[in-house]
């Protein structure tokens, strides 16, 4: 029996009485695989820019804590349905936040009960020291989880648990003390290729081999314009997306509610889209600031807003979306409202439009709102 191995069990037990749903154990070796892995992703441009750290912080785990010995990973589940959603009907359609950003912003929950992990170590062992990570830090926390017999990688890049499938947050820490690390377990993918069908734009570029530049998940995230072929395939989204996951057989009546501070509230992750679009800063940081999804600020959200508005074709929204093609500051919002109208194309877009051609002074939003015009030449003259 390796030195640490009752500290190990005594963890174990105490991470459940703490609500950690799965934790698993590391070594602290340099991740070769993935290394390799992120030089073929940088060379080809598949990163998303939001990575923090060189390669090698990001797979050296001694780089990040000197003494580095073993990593925990730790998981817990999150909810796929909610109850009571409201309905996004005509007139009032509403917008969609992805699971992932259901309930309070995870970065602070998983912190929270990694720093309670670290205390209990601290209380027992002297001289211990951790490096603490949730999705922002340099370490990949799917990595770690793999390695950490959490759950297997599937080929959408999810980390999958056979209890809760891949709707589970992920987080660990890195630790000087030498625990016995646990095996990785199998992977469950087989011939399945489900994920890889159905992404919408092929950010899926083989088995767990993510372009984060086409994932429809980082590009709801961008402050700029939605590349104009992916605009349709948007939906009613404005933060995230989960078809991967959705269509997963390893999520298949998987439903986790054991984490209050996960519950979402429907009317804020379902929003109705035109008042999303006039929301102002206070209150979007009262209602939504505690959400993972307000983490870019609302400029990308309520650029999603209008391209759902436009995906409904919602005349009702017309008014509103004129109000943003010539009053907003933001050039890319006036752009894309533009493109919106001319999607929706009612005879009032239609001479917000001619007006706004005139006066617009931003190159890019007045090439979107001659885009928005040619929709009628196409499809309404
Ligand atoms: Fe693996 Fe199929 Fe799930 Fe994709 S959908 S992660 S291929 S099991």
């Amino acid at each position: 029996m390796a030195a640490y191995d009752d500290l190990k069990q005594e963890l174990i037990k105490y991470s459940e009485e703490i609500g950690i749903d799965k934790i698993g154990f590391t070594s602290a070796d340099v991740f070769s695989e993935l290394k390799a892995r992120l030089e073929i992703q940088q060379e080809k441009g598949y990163q998303s820019g939001f990575e923090k750290g060189l390669i090698e912080e990001r797979t050296e785990p001694v780089r990040l804590l000197p003494g580095a010995e073993s990593i925990v990973s730790i998981a817990l589940a999150y909810p796929s349905r909610m109850k009571n959603p409201p309905k996004s009907k005509k007139g009032e359609r509403r917008g969609m936040f992805a699971r992932a950003s259901w309930g309070e912003d995870y970065h602070l929950v998983l912190k929270e009960k990694l720093n309670l992990l670290a205390t209990f170590l601290s209380e027992r062992v002297e001289g211990f020291s951790a490096k603490i990570m949730v999705d922002t830090g340099e370490l990949s926390d799917r990595a770690v989880a793999e390695r950490a017999g959490v759950g297997f990688s599937g080929k959408n890049c999810a980390i999958i648990t056979p209890e809760f499938g891949s709707y589970v947050y992920l987080g660990e820490m890195i630790i000087n003390i030498p625990f016995t690390p646990d095996e990785p377990i199998d992977d469950g993918c087989g011939e399945c290729t489900k994920c890889i069908d159905a992404c919408p734009t092929g950010a899926l570029v083989g088995p767990g081999q993510l372009n984060a530049q086409q994932c429809m998940a980082f590009l709801t995230q961008t402050k700029g314009y939605m590349p104009e072929e992916h605009r349709d395939k948007l939906g009613n989204i404005i933060y995230g997306y989960d078809t991967c996951q959705v269509v997963c057989p390893y999520n298949k009546g998987i439903d986790s509610h054991q984490h209050e501070e996960f519950e979402p509230d429907p009317d804020l992750v379902k929003p109705p889209l035109i008042e999303f679009l006039s929301i102002s800063n206070r209150e979007f940081k009262e209602k939504f600031g505690y959400m993972a999804g307000s983490w870019r600020g609302k400029k990308p959200l309520q650029r999603n807003a209008i391209l759902a508005l436009a995906h409904y074709k919602e005349k009702s929204a017309v008014p509103a979306l004129i109000d943003v093609l010539t009053q907003d500051p933001r050039p890319v919002l006036r752009g894309t409202a533009g493109w919106a109208l001319g999607k929706i194309g009612t005879e009032e877009a239609f001479q917000a439009l001619q007006k706004a051609v005139e006066k617009e002074e931003d190159v890019q939003a007045l090439e979107e709102i001659n885009k928005g015009l040619q929709f009628f030449d196409n499809n309404f003259m």
